[in-house]
C-alpha cells in the first residue's frame, strides 16, 4: 500500500459518505492495471519506439494512414482483450448505488463501460467509435472497421471510399466541445472530486481538477505518483487504483 494508511482510506471514505455531488477523474494509471499502455504520455513504451507526432496526429491519419493504424492496431488489440480491474468495477459499483454521479475520463479504452458505469464522459474520445471525417456517415460498424485494422488493412468509407478515422482525439487536435463542456458543468456541481490513475500531466484536461478545487470542491487523490495538485488534496493515497478504490469502497460500507 506505498505506505498509505488506514486513517487516510477512512477519511476519504468520510468525505464519500458526506458528498452530495461526487465526480471521478480518471487517467492512464486506472487502466494500466487491465495491461493497457498509457496512449499519450512520453516515457511510456509506446512513445520509445515512435514519435507521437509521427503516428498519432492528424498529419499522420492524413498523409500517413498506413503508419496510423500501425501505431493504432496493438493498442487496439491490446485494448480488446482488456478486461476491467478492480478500480473500474468500485467505480461502477458506486454510480450503482447513487453515490458517485459522472466518471470523466482521459481514457479511450472503453473499461468504464464495460465494468457498468453508465455516465462517462470521455475528454479523448474512444477507440470503440470510429467515422468517416469526408461524409461523416456514422452508420460505421465498429467491429467491421476493427476486423479490417486487425487484418492489416485501412479501413475505408463504404459511402465515398475515404479513410475511416477512430473518434479519438488526435495530437495537433482540440478536445470535443461537447465533451469538454459537459466535463466543465459536472466540475462545477461537484462537490467531491475522486482523482484516480492521474498525474495531471496532459492539459487541457489536467486543468478541470484545479477548477474544481478553485471552486471549494474537496480532493481526494489515488495515484503512485504526486500531481500539481497534491497541495490542495484533502486526502492522498499513494496507492495501486486496483488496490486503493476497493478499500475506500470497503470502508465506506462499513460507515453506511
Ligand atoms: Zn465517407
Amino acid at each position: 500500500m506505498s505506505g498509505t494508511s488506514h486513517n487516510e482510506y477512512l477519511a476519504a471514505a468520510r468525505l464519500i459518505a458526506q458528498s452530495r455531488h461526487m465526480v471521478a477523474f480518471t487517467g492512464a494509471g486506472i487502466s494500466t492495471p487491465s495491461g493497457i499502455p498509457d496512449f499519450r504520455s512520453a516515457g511510456t513504451g509506446l512513445w520509445r519506439k515512435n514519435d507521437p507526432m509521427l503516428v498519432a496526429s492528424a498529419t499522420a491519419f492524413h498523409h500517413h494512414p498506413q503508419r496510423f493504424y500501425d501505431w493504432l492496431r496493438p493498442l487496439l488489440l491490446t485494448s480488446q482483450h482488456a478486461l476491467p480491474n478492480p478500480a473500474h468495477m468500485a467505480l461502477a459499483e458506486l454510480e450503482c448505488s447513487g453515490i458517485l454521479k459522472t466518471v470523466i475520463t482521459q481514457n479511450i479504452d472503453g473499461l468504464h463501460q464495460r465494468a457498468g458505469s453508465k455516465l462517462v464522459i470521455e475528454l479523448h474520445g474512444s477507440m470503440q467509435r470510429f467515422y468517416c471525417p469526408v461524409c461523416h456517415e456514422n452508420s460505421v460498424n465498429p467491429d467491421d472497421v476493427i476486423a479490417t485494422i486487425l487484418a492489416e488493412s485501412i479501413p475505408k468509407c463504404k459511402q465515398c471510399g475515404s479513410v475511416i478515422r477512430p473518434d479519438i482525439t488526435l495530437f495537433e487536435e482540440g478536445l470535443p466541445v461537447d465533451a469538454w463542456q459537459q466535463a466543465e458543468r459536472e466540475i462545477n456541481n461537484a462537490d467531491l472530486l475522486l482523482v484516480a490513475g492521474s498525474s495531471l500531466e496532459v492539459i487541457p484536461a489536467s486543468s478541470l481538477p484545479y477548477e474544481a478545487y478553485r471552486n471549494g470542491c474537496r480532493i481526494i487523490i489515488v495515484n503512485l505518483s504526486s500531481t500539481y495538485l497534491d497541495l490542495h488534496a484533502d486526502v492522498i493515497l499513494r496507492a495501486d487504483v486496483a488496490a486503493g478504490i476497493p478499500q475506500i469502497v470497503q470502508e465506506l460500507k462499513r460507515l453506511m
